[in-house]
C-alpha cells in the first residue's frame, strides 16, 4: 500500500520529497506534504527519514 502522511503532525520539512526515488510526494502550499499513491512504489524511505514519524505505510 502507499504511504500515507498525517497532515496534523507534518511540519513541512520537505525531507521526505527529497528522498522520494519516484517523486511521489509534493510540498503543498498548505505546508504539508502529500504522497501521490499512484505514483508511490511503497519503498518506505520516507517514513525512515521523516524526523517526526508523520509517514505510515499501510
Ligand atoms: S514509500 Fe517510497 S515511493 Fe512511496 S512516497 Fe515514500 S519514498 Fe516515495
Ligand atoms: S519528512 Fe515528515 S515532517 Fe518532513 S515534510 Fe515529510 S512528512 Fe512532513
Amino acid at each position: 500500500m502507499p504511504a500515507i502522511i498525517d497532515e496534523n503532525e507534518c511540519t513541512g520539512c520537505g525531507l521526505c520529497v527529497d528522498e522520494c526515488p519516484s517523486e511521489a510526494i509534493t510540498l503543498l502550499d498548505s505546508g504539508v506534504s502529500r504522497v501521490d499513491p499512484a505514483a508511490c512504489v511503497d519503498c518506505g524511505a520516507c517514513v525512515d527519514v521523516c524526523p517526526v514519524a508523520a509517514i505510515t505505510l499501510e
